[in-house]
């Protein structure tokens, strides 16, 4: 198979999808990387800071959004999910279906006129609804491709996007289309989901309005989000003094979450519970834990730092109960600490809680589509815990990132260029 004509398509942009398509791309291979949302970046690109080193999300992500839409090797399809796939390594053939978008990509801009002329503000998904966003809309300004895209659900057809579009790119009767590609190879990296905490409803969440889930505060705590940045309670828009994080939601419990552990909450709490105190030194800050598993490069001197110089403040214990205030919206939290085997009660003005990571929504679906299997907790099935950590029982398809179990950052990107290295060994010794 010659680099001309070897392709591989890479299921998924987030960050361990983009890593594996820059790789194969870079060795002169074409790639196609399918995005079910209007833009690459996954959930990487709504954090706010990463652990362990505080850089900015945006700021070390948005070079590689760039360089993946610069590509001369990289076909980027987003709004697309696969529909079914046939044949074998070497030799797939995928079936693609793209939502209509309503925008044609080769002529919108970017400008955001037609945002600006949009009437409809609706709960923006990106900003975990915190913030609004336009009918037509970006998901966010880095958003790759810069292409707007019309939530038709919510569209209700005055036409002034079409009107004010100066390079007619608007289209409201777009219908979705479908797509074949010959492939050689299949990466899987269509990442995780969050357990939903309002099946705690001891804890509060949906019910108090201060009681928030992880996701929700990095976007809070980001310049470019609902509250440009400004940590404030959602009741009163007052700044928080008391912060309380609750550990393992929905994560390492047998009967009403998963089993396993989600590997990124501790340290993505620590972080957080950090950025609290940066945003205001006067509060106090606690997190809440089963244990704190900091296990990789740089992690536990972080955790170490968080308690010596910054003053968090961690309790052993599972929390039992989150009550709210009659009038106040005030939060107290009732939990046994371990160390002392004593019951507390300690009162908060934002409780945050961290949810278990589950296999992204429709995982089903697709791994049925392409025939691979999957774990019990629903994940893709490796085939070897040692030496495949990225090969499934499907020669030719592979898995990175969070779509075979939870991950941090390095690790998903370390993944996604062991998979795009197995890919290409399938693309230079012959097929598609
Ligand atoms: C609150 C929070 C804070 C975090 N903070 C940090 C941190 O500070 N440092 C750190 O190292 N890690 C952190 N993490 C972990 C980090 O988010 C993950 O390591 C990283 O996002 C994993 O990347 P991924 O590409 O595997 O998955 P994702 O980021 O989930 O990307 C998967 C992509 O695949 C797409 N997709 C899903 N299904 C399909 C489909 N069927 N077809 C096409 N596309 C599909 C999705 O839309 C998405 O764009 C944090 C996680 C959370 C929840």
């Amino acid at each position: 198979m010659s680099k001309e004509t070897a392709r591989a398509l890479v299921v998924g942009g987030g960050v361990a999808g983009m890593q594996a398509a820059l790789d194969i791309a870079n060795q002169g291979f074409k790639v196609y990387l399918v995005e079910r949302s209007p833009s690459i970046g996954g959930r990487m690109a709504m954090l706010d800071k990463t652990f362990p080193t505080l850089d900015c999300s945006a700021c070390i992500l948005t070079p590689k959004l760039s360089e993946i839409a610069r590509h001369p090797n990289i076909r980027l399809m987003t709004c697309a999910e696969v529909g079914s796939v046939t044949g074998s390594a070497g030799n797939f053939r995928v079936k693609l279906r793209r939502k209509a978008r309503f925008v044609r990509e080769n002529l919108c801009s970017g400008c955001g006129a037609c945002s600006a002329e949009c009437p409809v503000e609706v709960a923006n998904e990106f900003d975990q609804g915190l913030g609004f966003r336009k009918a037509i809309y970006t998901p966010f300004p880095q958003a790759t491709p810069n292409v707007y895209t019309v939530d038709k659900e919510n569209c209700i057809d005055c036409s002034r996007c079409v009107k004010v579009c100066e390079r007619n790119a608007i289209d409201l009767e777009m219908k979705d289309s479908f797509v074949n590609l010959d492939v050689g190879t299949i990466i899987i990296a269509t990442g995780f989901e969050l357990f939903d905490v309002s099946r705690y409803p001891r804890l509060g969440y949906g019910q108090y309005p201060n009681v928030i889930h992880a996701m929700e505060f990095e976007r809070l705590i980001n310049a470019a989000g609902p509250t440009h940045g400004h940590l404030i309670r959602l009741s009163d828009g007052k700044k928080p003094k008391s912060i309380g994080f609750i550990q393992c939601v929905g994560a390492r419990d047998v009967q009403k979450g998963v089993p396993y552990c989600s590997r990124v909450c501790c340290m993505y709490s620590i972080k957080n519970a950090v950025m609290a105190l940066e945003h205001n030194p006067e509060a106090e800050v606690w997190v809440y834990y089963a244990d704190i598993r900091a296990f990789g490069k740089g992690f536990e001197e972080f955790y170490e730092m968080a308690k010596s110089r910054f003053g968090v403040r961690f309790v052993r214990g599972r929390v039992a109960e989150v009550m709210e205030g009659k009038s106040s919206h005030d939060l107290v939290v009732k939990v046994e600490d371990t160390a002392t085997s004593k019951l507390r009660l300690i009162e908060h003005d934002l409780v945050v809680i961290s949810p278990g990571v589950i296999p992204s929504s429709g995982m089903d679906t697709m791994a049925k589509k392409i025939g691979i299997d999957q774990t019990n907790d629903g994940y893709i099935e490796i085939s070897h815990t040692f030496f495949g950590p990225t090969i499934t029982k499907i020669p030719g398809v592979f898995v990175c990132g969070c779509a075979d179990g939870p991950k941090d950052i390095p690790d998903s990107v370390s993944a996604g260029s062991a998979a795009a290295m197995k890919a290409t060994i399938i693309l230079s010794s012959g097929g598609t």
